[in-house]
């Protein structure tokens, strides 16, 4: 069984999120979305519940798809669900620094783990949940960069 192990902090999950999971879906039986709490990042929606919720409504339609929450080391978390794929995008050659490095320094740590990189798509390269966040925080319209699902939850 061909499992991956999609991690990030998704806060927002947004439309570049949504494209890399889509495309990724031939490539694996199943893929699962792990949100995760970056330290060094400031949230919009605080609790994991609430991203998690927004991105189940926002995957609904797909399927071998699973959402859940985890706290702990990323490939920890690969083995506890004998998954073999750590799934990323990238955007830019920032993106490719930071994940290289992580990638590698996952590779130390598990030899067994895969990271497995997909190149966003260009109309999806400028888009950031961080830039996002912003919009949204200022009382700007997010609905062009976000899945209608990730909305609903922010209307309650
Ligand atoms: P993290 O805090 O772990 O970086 P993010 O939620 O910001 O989590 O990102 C999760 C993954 O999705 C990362 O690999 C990131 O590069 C990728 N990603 C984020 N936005 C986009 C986008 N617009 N297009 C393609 N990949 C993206």
């Amino acid at each position: 069984m061909k499992r991956a192990v999609f991690p990030g902090s998704f806060d927002p999950f947004t439309n570049g999120h949504l494209n890399i999971l889509s495309r990724a879906i031939p490539l694996f039986d199943e893929i699962i979305i792990a949100i995760g709490t970056n330290t060094s990042k400031k949230y919009m929606m605080a609790t994991l519940e609430l991203r998690a919720e927004a991105i189940r409504r926002s995957t609904a339609h797909l399927e071998r798809i699973k959402v859940m929450e985890y706290n702990a080391l990323t490939v920890d978390l690969c083995h506890s669900l004998e998954a073999g794929y750590i799934l990323r995008g990238l955007r830019t050659s920032t993106d490719f620094e930071y994940e290289k490095n992580i990638a590698q320094m996952n590779a130390f740590l598990a030899a067994d783990i895969q990271t497995v990189f997909l190149i966003s798509s260009p109309e999806h390269t400028p888009l950031t949940s961080t830039i996002v966040r912003e919009i949204y925080l200022n009382a700007g319209d997010i609905s062009a960069f976000v899945p209608p699902g990730v909305l609903e939850v922010l209307k309650r």
